[in-house]
């Protein structure tokens, strides 16, 4: 299978670099890819740009239509963009599922599209005069988004953007990008204008062209951290509006008063759903107090028990990492902690997993890990939890205040006291109170702090809108006779 780009409305002939596309269950190559040139991806910004006049002229209640269409072919077809995700990126079928109905909500959002663009009004602001802000398409934007949520995270971005008028350039992830050319073609079929939504594979190459082509006018990315600074100031620089999120070190404080049963459950969807290939996967538990050993006790057979399996076969709870590479680096991080004196209770290496010899690595816990050790700091991205032994609920807080990652935590109790202090004081973006993974809801905004996220704005949701809008403040009077004098002093409303 050979993977193209599409451009205003169709499949383009090959590129002429290539890279090659593996199942990673199977460790079989699948497919290739075409990594788009200069040319061919500043093909995709001049559709773009030749669809915005009609497009952003269309009234929002028709865009808002198309969008209805598409959130119904997505459903249609939602065993078949399940499929394709799993078949690159490895997470099992269940959990592909819940990554389109997660983005599906975001399209749900967008059919909202009318009410969302009314601006404020203020009749009567000076004697006959009227006041009111409307909220306009920027133009061409474009987004560029990571391995781990090969649809999810493209529609946190383009439903809104599109809806609001824009055109847009998607530029998914080089290893798994089939689910997100079935969109564009699902979007076509909606009823979708050529050019309004294009996708360009590739590399450093196709992306450096998005941050820095004059008709570009916004960059969304979603991705590592490195690679986000890289972004943010790259594209600022070339006066663009961005946002960029980065990666994550997701902390859940388990307190002495927590249900464990509960606490345990969330803890092995959260660090090992999705092979802990998550932004919001939980890294860490920070156990307090005397809560560690029980803690400890119930988990630890739970993570032997891991059912570790191609994702097409039913029942699978973990697929395997997305390549070769990242399974190497991620046992390297594995090697790393044991070497830096952290107690491995759980070692996932070598594991027999059912139905390939791909790139699995079976879940892996580490106890009695401490601030200074590699795998606390740095985002491992894979099936490893790290368990933190604090003595109080200070102790805890200062831990995670002090992680360079602010992106999601979450605190395990039966204290509304404590769990409302946490909310208060934590100096991370996204904060669950017996939720272990708490990503907004579409129709609020989803977003880190510190070096999990640059730009001010949060993406989907509110901020979504405001990202892919610009303001305009219209002040006016239709006075029976203009006033014969000209005004030198600075207007005001009298
Ligand atoms: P990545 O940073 O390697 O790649 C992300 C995108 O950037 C891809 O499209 C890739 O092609 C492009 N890219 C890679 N190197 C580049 C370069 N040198 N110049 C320009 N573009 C480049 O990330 P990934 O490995 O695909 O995804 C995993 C990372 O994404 C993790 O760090 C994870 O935390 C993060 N992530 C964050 C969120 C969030 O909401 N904060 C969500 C999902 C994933």
């Amino acid at each position: 299978m050979s993977v193209t780009h599409y451009i205003d409305g169709k499949y383009t002939a090959e590129s002429e670099r290539k890279q090659a596309l593996f199942n990673p269950a199977t460790g079989e190559q699948s497919g290739e890819v075409s990594l788009a040139s200069v040319a061919e991806t500043e093909a995709a910004i001049a559709s773009a740009k030749a669809a915005f006049p009609a497009w952003s002229e269309m009234s929002p209640l028709r865009r808002a239509r198309v969008m209805f269409k598409f959130k119904a072919l997505v459903e249609e077809n939602i065993d078949e963009l399940a499929a394709l995700i799993t078949k690159e990126h490895g997470k099992v079928l269940e959990d592909a599922k819940g990554e389109l109905t997660r983005g599906l909500e975001v399209v749900e959002f967008a059919c909202g599209i009318p009410h969302l663009l009314k601006g404020e009004m203020t009749e009567q602001i000076g004697s006959g005069i009227d006041a009111w802000s409307l909220n306009q398409p920027l133009g061409v934007v474009a987004g560029i988004s990571p391995f781990n949520f090969p649809v999810m995270v493209p529609m946190w971005m383009f439903p809104i953007a599109i809806a609001c008028g824009n055109t847009f350039v998607m530029k998914p992830s080089e290893k798994d990008p089939s689910s997100t050319l079935r969109i564009a073609e699902l979007l076509t079929e909606a009823g979708l204008p050529d050019g309004v939504f294009n996708v360009v594979n590739g590399d450093k190459e196709a992306v450096d062209v998005l941050l820095t082509h004059p008709d570009v006018q916004a960059v969304s990315f979603v991705g590592s951290t490195p690679i986000a600074e890289y972004i943010y100031s790259t594209a600022s620089a070339h006066g663009k509006r961005v946002q960029a999120l980065g990666g994550a070190k997701n902390h859940m404080v388990v307190m002495p008063d927590a249900d464990l049963d509960q606490a345990v459950a969330a803890l092995m969807g959260a660090a090992y759903g999705s092979a802990g290939e998550r932004c919001m996967a939980i890294s860490v538990a920070v156990a307090v107090g005397n809560v560690a050993d029980a803690l400890i006790e119930k988990l630890t057979p739970k993570v032997k028990e891991l059912r570790v399996g191609n994702g097409v076969i039913e029942g699978m709870e973990m697929g395997p990492l997305v390549t070769k590479e990242h399974l190497s680096k991620v046992e390297g991080y594995v090697a790393k902690g044991v070497e830096e004196g952290a107690n491995l209770l759980v070692d996932g290496r070598g594991v027999q997993a059912e139905g390939g010899d791909g790139y699995f690595l079976g879940g892996c816990l580490f106890d009695n890990v401490t601030p200074e050790m590699t795998i606390y700091r740095d985002e491992i991205f894979g099936p490893v939890l790290s368990v933190v032994r604090v003595p109080d609920y200070a102790t805890a807080v200062k831990l995670i205040n002090e992680h360079e990652f602010g992106n999601g935590t979450a605190i395990f109790t039966q204290n509304g006291d404590a769990a409302r202090q946490f909310c208060h004081e934590i100096q991370v973006g996204m904060v669950g109170v017996n939720v272990p993974i708490p990503v907004p809801m579409a129709f609020h905004s989803f977003g880190g702090w510190k070096r999990s996220l640059f730009g001010s704005l949060h993406v989907h949701g509110p901020d979504g809108v405001r990202f892919y809008t610009r303001r305009k403040a219209i002040t006016a009077r239709w006075p029976t006779g203009l006033r014969a004098n000209a005004d030198f002093i600075m207007p005001t409303m009298k």
